[in-house]
């Protein structure tokens, strides 16, 4: 892991393993950068400075272990401390039972429909044959943009650019495909108002009872992720996040709040428009690009 460590984490973790004693002044120093480049990543400062205070407490009072200096120490709970800040690497889709059913939500533009391909195509590989319905009602290209897709990786999909009841839609999608080994339900990402569209969410999720619930956050949105994940955590319990538009710039710190504020793991990310540009999370990539 420290080998890792020592390849993955920036400068900040080069100049802690560069220095020759470690004391009080030095964890300072080391915890002003990482807050530094945590800050400028868009992680939420409640955030940073709760980690600051853990890193600090732990490193000026715990013992090395046995054989473990006090540098190796205090990189071990730097890292440990940001581990627990991204959360765990999140077990991938577990698919145990059939039909299983996952309900995406998020809002418009977040990349919802682009990643319900893509992790259609991840589970296809997989062995899977994931049945689409599309229970978007508001936004009239949705439908359209999900013909395209699944038409594309062969998937079946349920919809009805004429009918306006998303209840509806779900619950004739699933009717149709409850032979399938695994469902996507897509929903709305955009309503007249915020209160429609999550109530909408709500009875959405009563009907199709789903096995997970994944959550799209847009990477480049920094702090609003909070609020939106928050929303969306009051209609039906989200199980995991899915970041998207991390290749670019951003560097996704503000999501972060989102998976502080509602305990969900981060379970993929997005890194381009096209299908296979997505990828597993790993928490310790994850932390070398908040620092870099
Ligand atoms: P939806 O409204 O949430 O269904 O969002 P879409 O799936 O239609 O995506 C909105 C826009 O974001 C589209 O132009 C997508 O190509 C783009 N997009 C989605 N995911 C990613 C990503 O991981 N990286 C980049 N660069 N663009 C993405």
């Amino acid at each position: 892991m420290l080998d890792n460590l020592g390849k993955n984490l920036t400068n900040t973790m080069k100049k802690l393993a560069g220095m020759s004693i470690i004391d009080k002044e030095v964890v300072k120093e080391v915890i002003k950068d990482i807050q530094r480049a945590l800050i400028q990543s868009d992680v939420n400062i409640k955030l940073v400075l709760n980690l600051s205070k853990t890193i600090e407490d732990r490193a000026l009072n715990e013992e090395p272990p046995k054989g473990v200096t006090p540098k190796e120490h205090v990189i071990k709970i730097v890292y440990e401390e940001l581990v627990n800040l991204v959360g765990e690497k999140a077990q991938e889709v577990e698919i145990d039972k059939k039909p299983y059913k996952i309900l995406f939500v998020g809002l418009q533009g977040s990349g919802k429909t682009t990643t319900i391909g893509k992790i259609s195509r991840y589970l296809q590989k997989k062995g899977f044959n994931p049945a689409i319905i599309c229970t978007d009602t508001w936004r009239p290209a949705a439908y359209e943009q999900l013909r395209q897709l699944t038409e594309n990786m062969n998937l079946p999909l349920y919809g009805d650019p004429e009918n306006k009841d998303a209840l509806d839609l779900a619950k004739k999608g699933l009717n149709e495909f409850k032979k399938q080994d695994l469902i996507i339900v897509d929903t709305a990402g955009r309503h007249k108002e915020e209160k429609d569209l999550l109530d909408e969410m709500e009875e959405i999720s009563a009907i199709v009872k789903p096995d997970e619930v994944i959550l799209v956050i847009d990477g480049t949105i920094g702090q609003q992720a909070r609020e939106q994940a928050l929303a969306f955590s009051k209609t039906t319990k989200i199980g995991s996040i899915i970041i998207t538009k991390l290749d670019g710039s951003a560097k996704g710190g503000g999501a972060l709040s989102a998976v502080a504020e509602i305990g969900a793991p981060i379970k993929f990310i997005g890194t381009g428009e096209r299908v296979d540009d997505f990828e597993a999370f790993d928490p310790e990539r994850f932390i070398s690009r908040l620092l870099g």
